[in-house]
């Protein structure tokens, strides 16, 4: 698909024209710039794991939730000690996908 970047924002816009004015920092319309068909390409390949590491980060939320009520349970050590792993793990994978989700915004691989 067509995408038309905002050169004040950075906003990136899908469509065969750009917006009257950017939705982000308004902008007008002259200011968006349209991209290259392989930079666009990019966008959408990135977009796709993006989504996934944030499903992933909000699906260890979750997680941690189930946890938390677990451990509140004490229904026996055994399991309180298996809820303090997990969330402990479940903690892990948020802080290494926030990590490569930096690293992917750091390369601009965001939009
Ligand atoms: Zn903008």
């Amino acid at each position: 698909m067509i995408k038309w970047q905002c050169s004040v924002c950075g906003y990136i816009h899908d469509g065969d024209e750009a917006p009257d004015k950017c939705p982000k920092c308004g902008a007008p319309k002259e200011k968006f710039i349209k991209m290259e068909e392989q930079a666009a390409s990019l966008v959408e390949r990135a977009r796709f794991s993006n989504n996934l590491h944030m499903e992933l980060l909000t699906l260890m939320e979750r997680a941690k939730e189930i946890c938390d009520k677990g451990i509140k349970d004490e229904l026996d050590p055994g399991c309180v000690a298996v809820f303090k792993t997990s969330m402990a793990a479940a903690h892990e994978v948020q802080q290494k996908v926030k990590a490569e989700l930096k690293t992917h915004m750091n390369k601009g691989k965001w939009g």
